[in-house]
């Protein structure tokens, strides 16, 4: 390891410089959404999954890194038993700047307080339509007012800041998008528009068909909402525009529509423990196996990282209209 006194830091190739890591804590999930799923999922073995103390221990080592920001994410989160002790810990780790958590909301109800409690400054909560029916039809098993009621318990949490992912697919729910974002205005929180990527096979589903861009949705909106183009950004791949006379921003993640590969700060952590230095590609190194075959030694698990960097590829080769090169689905990676 650098002993030079420099805090350290992790660098790719390309001079992008890495500060933040997405960890997947549990490839479940109590949702089967039909843009992540399938409706026949087979789960990974237990034995396959980081335990809890390995994820800390992942996490303490990233930190040391120079990592600023984790986001716990999943399949959804907020079901593997534990998860609560695990943000609890990961939040007191030194020199982290933020612990956000990205989850369905259908836990918040009675887990809101406790996660603010736990350090959680900022939470991402996925909505994709307000309608009873077509919620039921996107998620297959969820239900609306249970997440919504989830949204309220956020909000009365004081969390930092609050927002609502959703994700737009042509004639389902495409013609909501005016409606999402009022309801954002209303209650005071954020909303971002995610373009669907290619990840996993998942039945009973057209992407193609599906696509719907964030240039048709701002169009949409337009005629709505004054959008004002902000130069905020949280970290992540989002461009925000600030919606006049409101506190809410809306933000747009286009993986198709404008690569936002350049600036990328992120790596992820799957829920087997490989570290995955783009979302669209695959390469990764094993971590499960270097910490379960070095048991304590922080040096080599840093070392491992810092080299990790050097396979981080230029950019993501998403393309919606082909079969999806990369077989692992959202819920694997962490999204
Ligand atoms: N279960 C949690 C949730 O739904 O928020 C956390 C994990 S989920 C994989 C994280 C985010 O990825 C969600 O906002 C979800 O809508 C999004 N997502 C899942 N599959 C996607 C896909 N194929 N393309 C784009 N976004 C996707
Ligand atoms: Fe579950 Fe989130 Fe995937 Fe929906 S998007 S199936 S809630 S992991």
């Amino acid at each position: 390891m650098d002993n030079s006194g420099k805090s350290p830091q992790l660098i790719d190739r390309f001079g992008r410089k890495v500060d933040y890591l997405r960890i997947s804590i549990t490839d479940r999930c109590d949702f089967r959404c039909v843009y992540c799923m399938s409706e026949e999922m087979t789960f990974l073995p237990r034995e396959q999954v980081l335990s809890l103390e390995e994820i800390y221990t992942l996490a303490k080592a990233f930190a040391e890194l120079g990592v600023k920001k984790i986001r716990i994410t999943g399949g959804e989160p907020l079901v593997r038993r534990g998860a609560l002790e695990l943000l609890e810990n990961i939040g007191q780790i030194e020199n982290l700047n933020e612990l956000v958590l990205t989850t369905n909301g259908s836990q918040l109800e009675h887990m809101a307080l406790a996660l603010k409690k736990a350090g959680i400054k900022r939470i991402n909560i996925s909505l994709d339509t307000l309608d009873a029916d077509k919620f039921k039809a996107i998620t297959r098993t969820g239900n609306l007012q249970q997440v919504l009621r989830g949204i309220d318990a956020a909000n009365d949490a004081g969390f930092e800041r609050i927002k609502i992912n959703a994700v737009i697919l042509k004639d389902k729910n495409h013609q909501e998008v005016v409606d999402l974002v009022q309801f954002a205005v209303d209650k005071a929180i954020d909303i971002s528009f995610i373009e669907e990527m290619p990840l996993g096979m998942v039945s009973q589903h057209d992407r193609s068909a599906a696509y719907y861009s964030s240039d048709c949705i701002k169009a949409d909106l337009a005629s709505h909402f004054s959008l004002l183009a902000s130069t905020e950004k949280t970290g992540g791949p989002s461009v925000y525009y600030k919606v006049q006379g409101s506190q809410t921003r809306v933000g747009f993640i286009s993986p198709h529509s404008a690569n936002f590969c350049s600036s990328c700060n992120r790596v992820r952590l799957t829920v087997e423990g490989r570290l995955l230095l783009c979302l669209g590609n695959e390469h990764s190194v094993d971590l499960k196996q270097v910490i379960r075959a070095n048991p304590g030694d922080m040096d080599i698990l840093k070392q491992t990282i810092v080299d990790a960097m050097q396979i981080k590829p230029e950019k993501h080769e998403f393309n919606i209209h082909e079969q999806p090169v990369i077989l692992r689905h959202m819920s694997v990676t962490g999204g």
